[in-house]
Order: structure tokens, then sequence, then C-alpha cells
């Protein structure tokens, strides 16, 4: 099996479909699988897409998909087995990673490494490698896994704190508990929101940042033999959240030079610990007076695109999914470069649908240099990602502002 991640210069490019190809096989299908899935197969590719529904966006555009349990080891060894890729990239947490640190001990290769699939799969196995293992500033926080030790937590952390499951992704389960009154429903939401067969939930004291950042970070190998793997940044992005989950994101996110160098810091620390090659998503909170010395908060990483990286399709020279595929193939990532400020803002849907529709979309790009991304997810819920919009400006306000204006003019249905 070619290991293309460190073997760039060795690797054949071998045609898709040919049996001789590269093959990648994404475990996640979503809008940013569908992003990494396009970037792969611009560069020849064969893409291999799953996930635990049929027509995930990424399927949409890959030579083959498959629909499985990404959390049945067996499974997931069994087509594995099948397609014998060359990289197995997770675009999702939750996925059976005892079996893809089994997987990658048989010389199969897991991005970035089977170990950062399974600390990142839970908020517990990346926050005590952050806070305990490498001494990086977080809030404070206690794990919970039934009420009593849940109590004991909120007692000990101090009103307000964040609740949350340890399984979760796009604020699913997650409270900010202000009052004593708080405490219960908090409980319930999480618990039964939590994924995965052990529930668990974290309780964080709440911080309070002045400014919450992506730091997208990209680990490659040097075009030189049996080199150590570099370190690239991107420009910071700003994004603003609700409910857990992003609703517009900007790059460049003005940050003063000692503000950005502990930012840079925090990310390669903890880059470093999770090892391997590919783009991650380190999300920062910073607080403070940004004339003064500013304290930055580790919050959480993913080993891969960041879903506030989506303004780099339009913002940067190279997208955050360009930047990942370039990585984990072994091939030079060359010079970052931000274009002019951008700006993303997220399309939900209002309702539930099993067969969405959009209307707005010509108006929407009327909107001076926008663009729109819609996933083609083929159900809607409430609240349900389904598109995004993209935009540039003179300032990180004027793009913002096309960004979001472009975004409220599609309508799902
Ligand atoms: P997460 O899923 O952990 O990334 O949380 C989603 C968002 O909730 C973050 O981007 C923050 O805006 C907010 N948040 C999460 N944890 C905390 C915290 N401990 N203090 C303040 N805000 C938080």
């Amino acid at each position: 099996m070619a290991n293309v991640a460190n073997q760039a210069e060795s690797v054949a490019w071998g045609t898709p479909l040919s049996g001789q190809g590269q093959r990648l096989l994404l475990l996640g299908s979503g809008e940013l699988g569908r992003e990494v899935a396009l970037e792969a197969m611009r560069l020849g590719i064969e893409v291999i897409a799953v996930d635990a529904y049929a027509n995930a966006p990424a399927m949409q555009v890959a030579h083959r998909s498959h629909v499985l349990s990404m959390l049945d080891g067996r499974a997931l060894k069994q087509v594995i087995e099948q397609e014998r890729p060359s990289l197995i990239v997770p675009e999702v947490e939750a996925l059976a990673t005892e079996t893809l640190l089994e997987l990658e001990a048989d010389g199969w290769t897991v991005i970035p490494t089977a170990l950062a699939t399974r600390l990142t799969m839970d908020r517990e196995g990346i926050r005590r490698l952050a806070a305990e293992k490498l001494g990086l500033p977080t809030s404070p926080y206690r794990f919970a896994a039934n009420e009593m030790e849940y109590r004991d937590a909120i007692a000990t952390i101090g009103l307000p704190c964040v609740v949350k499951p340890v399984m979760s992704s796009s604020g699913k389960g997650q409270s900010l508990v202000k009052t004593d009154a708080d405490i219960d429903s908090a409980w319930t939401y999480a618990f039964e929101a939590g994924r995965g067969k052990d529930q668990r939930v974290i309780i964080e004291g709440f911080v309070k940042f002045d400014t919450e950042i992506t730091l997208l970070t990209v680990r490659s190998h040097p075009q030189v033999p049996d080199a150590q793997p570099t370190t690239h940044f991107c420009p910071p992005i700003g994004h603003r959240q609700q409910d857990g989950d992003y609703r517009e994101s900007w790059q460049p996110c003005a940050l003063n030079p000692k503000t950005l160098t502990k930012c840079q810091e925090i990310a390669k620390a903890i880059t470093d610990a999770l090892g391997g090659v590919g783009l991650f998503g380190v999300e920062l909170f910073i607080a403070g007076d940004p004339n003064q010395a500013q304290i930055v908060y580790f919050s959480e990483v993913s080993p891969r695109p960041h879903d506030t990286g989506m303004v780099t399709m339009v913002s940067q020279n190279m997208s955050e999914f360009e930047l990942h595929v370039r990585a984990i193939t072994g091939l030079p990532i060359g010079d970052i470069e931000q274009i002019r400020p951008g700006a993303s803002a997220v399309i939900l849907a209002n309702d539930t649908s099993n067969s969405p529709v959009f209307t707005g979309v010509a108006a929407a790009l009327t909107v001076p240099t926008s663009k729109l991304r819609l996933f083609g997810k083929p159900r809607a819920h409430k609240n349900r990602r389904m598109g995004v919009a993209l935009a540039l400006g003179d300032t990180v306000e004027e793009a913002r502002q096309r960004a979001r204006d472009c975004a409220e003019r599609v309508q799902v249905h």
C-alpha cells in the first residue's frame, strides 16, 4: 500500500478507476467532505465517500460511495479492506476510532493519525491532552457521567458555565447555565443529545472572551527526504456563534502581533501533539484589551478542515480544502496568500423537508463579489446548514455585510 503522505516524490499518480490510482476514502460526506472530494478529484485522485445516509453531499461528486454506520467497527473495516484506500480521511468525529487504530497498525494511512481521531473523537480526550498534558490555558472544566457528578461539577466550577455532551457538534445538547433554574434542563438536554454509548457531559467555566478565532494550521512534509513536518498558518478567522453553531466567519481577524504569536504557539503545540499531516482548525478564545497582553484560551481542534474556514474558498489563493489535500498527499504547500478581506454567512433551513427547494438564488448573487455554495443535502430540518454565502470586500465589515445580504436572500422551503 502506498503511503502517499510520506513519499510524494515516489508516488505514481495513476488514473482514477484504473486500479492504479490513489484512492482517498472519506469518512463523513457532508459539505466539508464534498469540497475535499472536489479538490482531490482535481488532482486526479479516486474518491470514495462514506456516510450513514445516502446521497450525502460528498457522495454526489465522488467516484463511489457506501452507506454505513461509521461507529460500526466491523462495517468500517470491511469497506476499507474492500476499497483499499491509500488515504483514510475522516471528516467527522463520530467514528469507530478503535478500529482506525487497528487499521493503522496494519499499515493503512489514517489522516492525520488514528490517535488524533481517537483523541478528538470526544471533548474529553482533546481537553485532557491540551490542559493536562500540554499545559495549555483552557476554561476550567469537569466531566460528569451521572446527575450527581454533574451537580458536584457545577458546584465546583460555579455559574455561569457551559454544559455540552462530550460527543456532539454544531451546538447539539449545549447550554449556557446562568442560574440555578437552568441546571436541570441543561443536564437533560446534554444527556439526551449526546452521541455514542457512553454519554458523558463536560461542564466548562464560561470564558468572557472578546474575540473567538479559528487558526487554520497546516502540517506538511517538506520536499526533502526524512525531514519532520513543517507548520504553516493561515491568517486568523474570526467567527460568530449562536446556540453553539457558527453563523458567520471572516478573514482576516485583526489581532495584535503578540496575541497572534501566542495563538500560533498554542496551535503548533496541539497540532504537533496530534501529529501526522493535514490541515487542522484550532479554535481559540481571546480575552482582554487588544492594547495590552491578552489571554488566549485553547478551546477545541478539528484534525481536518473547519466549518468557519469555508471563507477561505474566496479569501485565500488556496482554500482550506486544497491545503488539506496537498498536505495529506505530500505535495508542497507553497505560499498561503490572502486575496482580500472575505466573509461567509450560513444558510439555514427553517423547517423539516424531504426535498428542500431553494429560492432567491438569483437575487442573492446580485450582491457584489458574492458566491454561493448550496450543499445539496437531501433533507432539511430546523437550523440545519444547507448552504453558505461567500463575499469579498475592501474591509472585513464590507465583506461581512455582503455575505449576510447574500445569505438572507436565499430561502429554503
Ligand atoms: P464548541 O462546540 O465547544 O466549539 O462550542 C461552540 C461555541 O460555544 C464556541 O465557539 C463558543 O462561542 C461557545 N462556547 C463554548 N464553550 C465556551 C466556554 N467555556 N465559554 C464561553 N463560550 C463558550
